[in-house]
């Protein structure tokens, strides 16, 4: 069983946002981390290959610095890795699928496993277009995966429960949280993940250029949500606070 796995090098959940000069994000000094969802799916890649023998791969558009989150999940037990630095200075999400498809048309797969969405642009479109673009089903937000004799079986969230589907193989399927508890990289992860082959390409190696790859939305504007108003503090005790806080919230905050 051949996995690919799509990672994405996001800010690190904590990362304070702002924007630059230009009016646009800020990535100077923020610390960056494998999207956590693409954590679930390198997880499920290895339990797959540890029952199934094979070989998990992982691919990630970035810069130089996205080989950070490869070597990770290299560390994780990955076999092997692909960093595409495309060089581009505007990119949207049909960029970046255009680009991942063509990466992963090139190599061996029965399966793709994805995040549901990256924990920062978070549009939820790279997957499905991979899909589209190979001509692959898709199943979304999957808490569950079982893959035998060539098909998967998988459980995803719907509103108030769960659905179960089967689709062939191959097919692209994205992690939602609660499909697995990834593992920590061990130490002897980490010494071998420095030896096992890190392959860099540029669009070009993919027989792409620009045109072929030019994004079709373009971002006008950023801007942070307003700061949030100060607490307010009623002094004194009940029952007079009480009846203080009451009036507040009806006639103030109207929530009451
Ligand atoms: C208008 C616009 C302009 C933008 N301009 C720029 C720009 O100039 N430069 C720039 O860097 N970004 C830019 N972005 C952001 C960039 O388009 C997105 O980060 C990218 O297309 C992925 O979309 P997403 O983060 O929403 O991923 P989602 O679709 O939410 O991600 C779902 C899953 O797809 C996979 N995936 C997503 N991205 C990657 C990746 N890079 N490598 C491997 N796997 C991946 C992962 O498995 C991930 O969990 C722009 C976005 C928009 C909307």
């Amino acid at each position: 069983m051949k996995v690919v796995v799509l990672i994405k090098q996001t800010f690190d959940t904590e990362a304070k946002i702002t924007l630059d000069v230009q009016g646009k994000i800020n990535k100077e000094g923020v610390s960056l981390i494998m999207n956590p969802y693409d954590e679930f799916a390198v997880e499920e890649a290895l339990r797959i290959k540890e029952k199934n023998k094979g070989e998990v791969t992982v691919v990630s558009m970035g810069e130089e610095k996205a080989q950070d989150v490869l070597r990770q999940a290299l560390a994780m037990g990955v076999d092997k890795a692909v960093l595409i630095n495309p060089a581009l200075e505007e990119i949207d999400e049909y960029t970046t699928a255009t680009i991942l498809a063509r990466a992963v048309a090139g190599m061996e797969y029965d399966l793709i496993l994805c995040g549901w969405r990256a924990i920062d642009d978070g549009s939820a479109q790279v997957a499905g277009r991979v899909a589209e673009i190979l001509g692959l089903p898709m199943v979304n937000m999957v808490t569950k995966l079982e893959v035998n004799d060539g098909k998967a079986l998988a459980t995803r969230e719907i509103e108030g429960g769960s659905e179960v589907v089967e689709v062939p193989l191959p097919a692209v399927i994205t992690a939602q949280k609660g499909l697995n508890e990834p593992r920590y990289p061990s130490m002897k992860g980490i010494m071998q993940a420095k030896k096992k082959p890190m392959n860099k390409l540029g669009l070009r190696d993919l027989g792409l250029d620009e045109s072929q790859v030019a994004p079709k939305v373009r971002a006008l504007s950023y801007f942070l949500p307003s700061p949030r108003a100060a607490g307010k503090i009623i002094p004194g005790e009940p029952p007079e606070a009480a009846a203080a806080l009451v009036k507040a919230l009806r006639e103030e905050a109207r929530i009451i």
